[in-house]
């Protein structure tokens, strides 16, 4: 079934302190309710163009010089992250980011700030608790002394906690133990069937996105070098040589 396009980014170009030109011209489209992955390597561009989409990029001198991103029709190549957030999209920034000092429940708290109903919050957080049960036995804990696959729920807790429409996820296997992945990955899949929440992730781990992602698109030195659904590319034969490492 053909599903209603949500995100569209047209031919970006993102330079980071007015020089150094790192995306050149990026277009992807996102379908609602559906897993894109952006694959590619070290340094490809991948979280450039999260953090184009998010707003996340001025506050590291990155700007948008041409294209446009378009979230339901809207051009956001201009948002904040709050507003972002308000019309529904949130990143997950890669290595994990939880306020070290506070506690689990405290860090996924944090993400409901823009929720005006108490009773919706406890609701939310029964929610998040369901999908990652290692967190609700943690929720005591100090952020900063739970386990990297611990923090990596939080974070994704944290942003479910805004009841987004659509979550940017970086690199969410990074620092990971293979079982771990695997295990976020399944939560992934969980919360887009059950929640409906539309996500684009971005990962290194092209083997286990591929088998998560409904579609993909690989990023080489800031551009788009292919893209399709997941099944195909994981048959093509140059992603499996270069990118699944079997040849
Ligand atoms: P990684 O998985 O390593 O994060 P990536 O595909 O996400 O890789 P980006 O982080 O988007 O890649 O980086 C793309 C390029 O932009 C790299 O060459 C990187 O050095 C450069 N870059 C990233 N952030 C900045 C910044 N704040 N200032 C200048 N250059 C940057």
């Amino acid at each position: 079934p053909t599903r209603e396009t949500l995100l569209e980014v047209n031919n970006i170009e993102v330079i980071y302190n007015h020089v150094i030109l790192v995306l050149k011209g990026v277009s992807l489209s996102v379908p609602k309710g559906a897993i894109t992955a952006l694959l590619g390597g070290n340094g490809a561009g991948k979280s450039t163009t999260l953090k184009a989409i998010s707003g996340l990029l001025k506050s590291e001198r990155g700007d948008v010089t041409k294209g446009s991103i378009l979230y339901r029709g809207q051009n956001i190549a201009e948002g904040n992250p709050a507003d972002l957030v308000r019309m529904g999209v949130i990143q997950v920034m890669e290595g994990r980011h939880c306020f070290e000092h506070l506690t689990v429940e405290e860090n996924l708290l944090t993400g409901a700030y823009t929720r005006a109903s108490r009773a919706d919050v406890a609701r939310d957080l029964e929610m998040v608790y369901t999908y990652f049960p290692r967190l609700r036995e943690r929720r005591k804990s100090q952020a900063g002394y739970t386990s990297g696959g611990e923090q990596q729920m939080t974070a994704i807790g944290r942003a479910l906690m805004s009841r987004p429409e659509t979550i940017l996820l970086d690199e969410p296997s990074m620092g990971l133990a293979p079982q771990l992945v695997e295990q976020i990955f399944e939560i992934v899949r969980e919360v887009n069937d059950k929640e409906g929440v539309t996500f684009l992730l971005a990962e290194q781990n092209t083997n286990v996105a591929l088998r998560y992602a409904h579609t993909g698109y690989i990023l080489e030195s800031g551009r788009v070098v292919m893209e399709g659904t997941a099944q195909d590319l994981r048959e093509n034969p140059d992603v499996k040589e270069f990118y699944l490492g079997m040849s």
